[in-house]
């Protein structure tokens, strides 16, 4: 997702590495890696998708040269401030898309490994898009580009010039600047924009490839040995722009909702985006206070046993072929 930069952009990359550094010197380290979809889909701007060949191609290195940890076992060297395994890895999905139970758990199943997914739990039976797919549907996908003149005041869209004629890269523009101003929104205010968008443009189903799982599939799916589930809000907001009550909302919410569509305890959570921007250290506070054992962020670095429980780095996955997968593991291995 696009950011504006600022001092702390470009402090950030330096950071990263120092860190890297020392504990790559320290060792026992693990590497948790962070996927959303495992599928081959022709558009993906978000880079989001692993194709399954490419996924069996990461196990496969996984496999072979790694030790993939259980979430207890990573839990039990986390929490207790114990050294880790070399060479371990931890794996992790955040969203809960479908295509998680079609196609990654089936892999995992097959190389006798686990994966903690963290579920956006509002999502869950919807039969609607994530909301930035939508975005991109409504906005990337038309036979024609689109009139940007869309009547919504509440969303700041650049509308071409009187007379000039619309084309993609317009699309392109509004794409961009839409998924920056809908972030930022608490879900009940996104999700009243994303109607109004919806009429403005015009109907079109949702796409079968891009849909989260129905309650009927995530049931199926959390019963599998490969899977443990964790949460990751009600509706995806950038937390750390919420007001605290609605934070707390958000995140308790998310554990109760699958707690209660599972009959099962969900003790981890992770931020929505998951930058240092996405959530604040009242946001970190109110995932302890909400009882998840531990929380995952989105920028790289590795977890040691002194790692901050409620914000422990992960490294995000491209669509990979396996020996590019294998080299980027080198560099990021500890
Ligand atoms: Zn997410």
């Amino acid at each position: 997702m696009p950011s504006g930069n600022s001092w702390k952009d470009v402090l950030r990359p330096w950071v990263y590495r120092m860190r890297n550094t020392r504990d790559r010197m320290l060792g026992g380290a693990c590497t948790v890696l962070l996927y959303h979809r495992v599928i081959d889909i022709p558009s993906d701007p978000q880079q989001l998708a692993v194709g399954p060949a490419e996924f069996e191609a990461h196990l496969q290195v996984l496999k072979s040269r790694y030790r993939v940890l259980t979430v207890a076992e990573f839990d039990h060297h986390l929490l207790h401030g114990k050294r880790f395994p070399d060479r371990s890895v931890l794996l992790t999905f955040d969203d809960g898309y479908a295509d998680n139970h079609y196609f990654a758990r089936p892999l995992l199943e097959k190389y006798g490994m686990q994966a903690l997914f963290y579920i956006a739990s509002g999502y869950m039976g919807s039969g609607r898009e994530f909301w930035w797919d939508e975005v991109e549907r409504l906005l990337l996908h038309r036979p024609v580009p689109l009139l940007l003149d869309l009547q919504l005041p509440d969303l700041r869209l650049k509308v071409p010039e009187a007379g000039a004629t619309p084309n993609r890269g317009d699309d392109q523009e509004a794409y961009a600047s839409a998924l920056v101003q809908l972030r930022k929104l608490p879900g009940n205010e996104r999700d009243a924009l994303l109607i109004k968008l919806r009429s403005s443009i015009g109907p079109a189903e949702p796409r079968s490839t891009h849909l989260p799982m129905s309650v009927e599939e995530l049931r199926e799916f959390a019963a599998s040995p490969a899977v443990v589930i964790g949460a990751h809000t009600v509706l995806h907001p950038s937390l750390a722009q919420l007001p605290e009550g609605e934070q707390r909302q958000e995140i308790s919410a998310s554990k109760a909702q699958l707690e209660h569509l599972l009959g099962i305890s969900v003790p981890y959570f992770s931020y929505p985006f998951g930058t240092g921007a996405d959530f604040s250290a009242t946001t970190e506070r109110l995932a302890r206070a909400a009882g998840f054992r531990h929380t995952a962020a989105n920028y790289p670095g590795f977890v040691h046993a002194r790692s901050p429980q409620h914000r422990f780095p992960r490294h995000l996955v491209r669509n990979w072929q396996g020996p590019e997968f294998a080299h980027r593991m080198e560099q990021f291995a500890p």
